[in-house]
């Protein structure tokens, strides 16, 4: 499929976003040249002692995009396909969103390419480790801050955040967020994500005049962002029509339950292996099974894209029937099926805005591990709640203004917040 695995160009097409963007915000030829490239990319290896005794060497980077208006911000992936493109370009979006949000931040990314499945619980850790003490220079909470990303959870930035400790011979919470709440973790940062993406969509559904109960939404992936949206959305009243993983998709005109989805994914069962309905559990009466990709052409109102880049392209944009997007996985549009939709009247809520839940929370995290509090979990909900619809509220009003997309928007929200820090910082750069 591509996307996938392609990462060839996903950098070029990222950046072609910005000419747009400086053209409308007239930016200083210096600002713009300092927006073109990643301020730091670093290539490692990250060595592993094998169960067997056997070593494995995996090729991992950290690459910090831009650190004008604060310390790098961004999470670590571990995947088969990662690439430097990939992370460069993660870490640019990481950049871009950290300034459409209003947080202090710049952007980071971090990524290992491994496939995490076939490591053992312990082969996992002295990953997490060894790629800490491989990148643990360029790391602190001043410097650069990394969190979860696709394949990566609380446990494993447990285990990062205990390397860090031993390396900096003291307590840095605060140098590593979506820990768990043991280590100084948030509560409500699991969630975050999820959480985040209903408010946004929300919001648009109130503007549109539209009530949760007519919306019907499919979801591609299941992974923690998209389960916590599907709950709340579910327990809101929006009707969850279909949703996939990475092997098949399964469909309900009734609406289907995410929780009874979850706990038999948590048994690592597949979508189509599922049991739908029975005595003990209920998914949703009626289920149809679907080949995965027939999700993304669903006639429904809102299509979540929530697995990986790159799910919409050239080939496929002209088949999507929905209404509008939402985008909660980075980069799921390129730019070129963006402008096809934006052609056809297709509105997209970008991930640059959209998925900002996690890195909001994140962000609390680090406050909270730095002033040594602990916040209520309803505390944390409240606070991501009023940012993000603030923030959102700002790009939604703008996009009306100035006749543009919310994509658009978000981007001249986030690049106008970087350029006007980097002119500020003055002429030595
Ligand atoms: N990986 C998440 C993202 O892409 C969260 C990053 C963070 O919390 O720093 O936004």
């Amino acid at each position: 499929m591509p996307g996938q695995t392609d990462h060839a160009n996903l950098f070029d097409d990222a950046r072609s976003r910005l000419e747009a963007v400086f053209e409308a915000l007239d930016v200083a030829a210096d600002a713009r040249e300092r927006l073109m490239q990643p301020n730091l990319s670093l290539q490692v290896s990250v060595p592993v002692r094998m169960d067997d005794g056997s070593l494995k060497v995996f090729p991992g980077w950290r690459v910090q995009y831009n650190d004008t208006l604060g310390p790098a911000k961004g999470g670590i992936r571990f995947h088969p396909d990662v690439t430097q493109e990939e992370v460069t370009t993660l870490s640019f979006w990481m950049a871009v969103k950290c300034a459409v949000v209003d947080l202090p931040y710049g952007g980071g990314k971090g990524g290992v390419q491994v496939d995490p499945k076939s490591l053992s619980r312990l082969e996992l850790e002295r990953l997490a480790r060894s790629y800490v003490r491989a990148i643990a220079d360029v790391m602190g909470p001043d410097r650069d801050i990394p969190a979860p990303d696709v394949n990566t959870n609380a446990t494993i930035m447990g285990w990062m955040a205990d390397e860090f400790d031993h390396l900096a011979r003291a307590k840095v919470p605060a140098a590593i967020t979506g820990k768990p709440p043991a280590l100084g973790g948030s509560l409500g940062r699991v969630a975050a994500t999820g959480r985040g993406a209903l408010h946004v969509l929300d919001l648009w559904a109130a503007r549109e005049e539209r009530r949760p109960e007519d919306i019907r939404v499919a979801i591609q992936g299941f992974g923690n962002a998209a389960y916590h949206f599907a709950r709340l959305a579910h327990a809101r009243g929006y009707r969850i029509v279909a949703v996939s993983d990475s092997k098949g998709a399964i469909y309900s005109e009734e609406g289907l339950d995410p929780d009874p989805i979850m706990a038999q994914k948590r048994r690592n069962q597949r979508l189509h292996d599922m049991v739908y309905c029975d005595d003990s559990v209920c998914i949703a009466e009626h289920v149809e099974k679907l080949e995965r990709d027939d999700l993304l052409t669903l006639e429904v109102d809102v299509l979540t894209l929530a697995a990986l880049e790159n799910q919409i392209h050239d080939d496929n944009v002209d088949l999507v029937r929905a209404r509008a997007l939402l985008e909660i996985a980075n980069g799921p549009v390129t730019s070129a099926a963006d402008a096809r939709l934006e052609k056809r009247g297709v509105p997209v809520l970008p991930d640059v805005l959209a998925n900002t839940g996690g890195v909001i929370v994140s962000y609390y995290e680090w406050v909270q591990n730095r002033t040594g509090e602990r916040w209520a979990e309803e505390e944390v909900n409240a606070r991501l709640a009023e940012r993000i619809e603030r923030q959102s509220r700002l790009v939604l009003e703008r996009a009306e203004r100035e006749s543009v997309s919310y994509r658009q928007a978000a981007y001249r929200q986030g690049i106008e917040r970087i350029v006007d820090g980097i002119l500020k910082r003055g002429n030595c750069q």
